[in-house]
């Protein structure tokens, strides 16, 4: 399997070169130059880590398959995922389900790709036959953050840096990430919002004179964030394993489409959702479910991508985002894989903050999608809901998804099987979760609220919380967005 830029600026690589070199140095993503089919008969009844073998094996062609089936037993084991399962199900009625994504050490979705994604990198470092230490730069809204630190920490050869925006994370999630122990990491906060951060980054890796400095000294930055293709191959697995689970339990026969529901961030979930569908999944609808900084809900409905608008911090804050870098890979596969069309609309959104898609592409695109956004008023409404009516607690993303979904259906009349993606544990969301259900709002240390939510639901707190606030704070950098390249300097003593 080849891989290609998005905007047909750079050299056919391979899967680990696409991994190691994270984004097209030149501006771009990469991609597959094409995708994979899969016969779903013959995969049905595979547990997890076959299952994530076997899918793997079709995009990382040039890792070993003895290779490839150490790394998933190293990353899918009950170590890290409390569950057989992986992602377990849970039906809330016949026709919805929530597919679990968030056992892993760091209880968010993120853990599914970054618990694997270091041993590709590293692999990928040394069949490049590179002498030089990888440094990962991370831009978080909070999760991946302190997903890519676990998968990171102590592993040779590495070092990580997570950027995050200041106020743009929660208190749990800061805690998360200040106390990540581990030789060779770092946590910097930023002085700006998510969007800023991961601008900020994209900048340092475009930058050559800066990425020169810095390889002369020995170092070479990669990257963690969903721009790396190691990050979203790992998620096409969980899009087959729920479906063959849905089937497993008679709710449906293989073969029967179903629709997929998404809370949306960076696109990075939903991309590798249309991935598997490309592979064979059979997919009625997927619908992207965003909060208030709906402009992929705008951009869905228009076929206009504005991102100069006003942006808000909600109580979802990993879906805080304006600029879904991810759209770029799904908009140079749905027009057939069409580098002059991206260069054109990246050039615009550069230049003017916005661009607008042509109508047969809009058309392609709502075959497949639909969008909607969630309230931060709506939010709260569900998360009550779910627990008065099916004594279910779930976290603000996964509760804008299910907005999203009941609207869809109420408009749609649709009611075919729908999987709810859960992308974080109640826990780490546990103050609009607890006011939501008790209506009591005047309790805002996240650490006490931990104790509550458990004690009134009777769901035990998730282990990546637990004990949070005793831990040891290890990280305490700031900086402003003028001054990061700077900070890794001196953090790599450049
Ligand atoms: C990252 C994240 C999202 C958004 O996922 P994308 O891949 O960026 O669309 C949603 N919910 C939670 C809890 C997350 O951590």
């Amino acid at each position: 399997m080849d891989y290609i830029s998005t905007r047909g600026n750079y050299r056919i690589v391979k899967s680990a070169s696409a991994i190691k070199t994270g984004m097209v140095p030149v501006g771009g993503l990469f991609v597959p130059d094409s995708i994979p089919q899969i016969n779903i008969q013959k995969l049905k009844d595979l547990n997890y880590q076959d299952l994530a073998y076997e899918i793997l094996n079709l995009y990382l062609t040039d890792f070993a398959n003895s290779e490839l089936k150490s790394y998933i037993n190293k990353a899918y084991n009950s170590k890290h995922f409390n569950n057989t399962d992986i992602v377990p199900l849970h039906f809330i009625n016949d026709t919805t389900a929530i597919l679990e994504l968030w056992h892993g050490p760091t209880a968010a979705f993120k853990d599914l790709a970054l618990q694997i994604m270091p041993y590709f990198l590293t692999s990928a470092a040394k069949k490049a036959q590179s002498n030089k230490e990888i440094v990962i730069l991370v831009a978080t809204s909070g999760d991946t953050g302190k997903a890519a630190l676990e998968g990171f920490k102590n592993v040779e050869g590495t070092r990580i840096i997570v950027f995050y925006p200041k106020d743009g994370v929660s208190d749990i999630q800061k805690r998360q990430m200040d106390t990540t122990d581990g030789n060779n990491t770092y946590v910097v906060a930023v002085d700006g919002n998510f969007d800023d951060c991961q601008t900020m980054v994209k900048n340092i890796f475009a930058d050559a004179e800066f990425n020169k400095t810095l390889n002369n000294a020995g170092f070479e930055l990669s990257s963690a964030n969903s721009i790396n293709w190691g990050r979203l191959v790992p998620q096409i697995i969980y899009y087959f394993y729920s479906y063959f689970q849905i089937a497993k339990a008679g709710k449906i026969n293989i073969g029967d489409p179903i629709n997929f529901s998404v809370p949306t961030g960076n696109f990075g979930n939903i991309l590798a959702g249309y991935y598997a569908y490309q592979m064979g999944l059979p997919v009625k609808q997927f619908i992207c479910a965003s909060n208030i900084n709906k402009v992929l809900t705008d951009f869905i409905n228009t076929g206009v991508y504005d991102s100069k608008r006003e942006f808000y911090r909600t109580s979802s804050p990993s879906m805080d985002i304006l600029i879904s870098s991810n759209l770029e890979r799904f908009l140079f596969s749905i027009n057939g894989n069409n580098p002059e069309k991206i260069q054109r609309w990246y050039n615009d959104l550069q230049l003017s903050g916005k661009f607008k898609i042509d109508n047969s592409t809009l058309k392609n695109i709502r075959k497949i999608f639909t969008a909607g956004f969630a309230s931060e008023k709506e939010v709260s409404i569900i998360i009550n809901r779910a627990f008065k009516n099916h004594h279910y607690l779930v976290d603000t993303h996964t509760a804008v998804a299910m907005n999203v979904t009941l609207k869809y259906r109420e408009e749609t009349g649709d009611n075919t099987l729908t999987i709810i993606a859960s992308t974080a544990s109640p826990f780490k969301f546990n103050k609009t979760v607890y006011s939501a259900i008790t209506g009591d709002d005047s309790i805002s240390d996240e650490f006490a609220l931990l104790d509550k939510l458990s004690n009134i639901s009777g769901v035990k707190i998730h282990r990546a919380v637990k004990g949070l606030d005793k831990l040891e704070i290890h990280h305490k950098s700031k900086t402003s967005i003028s001054e990061s390249r700077k900070v890794v300097k001196t953090i790599l003593g450049v």
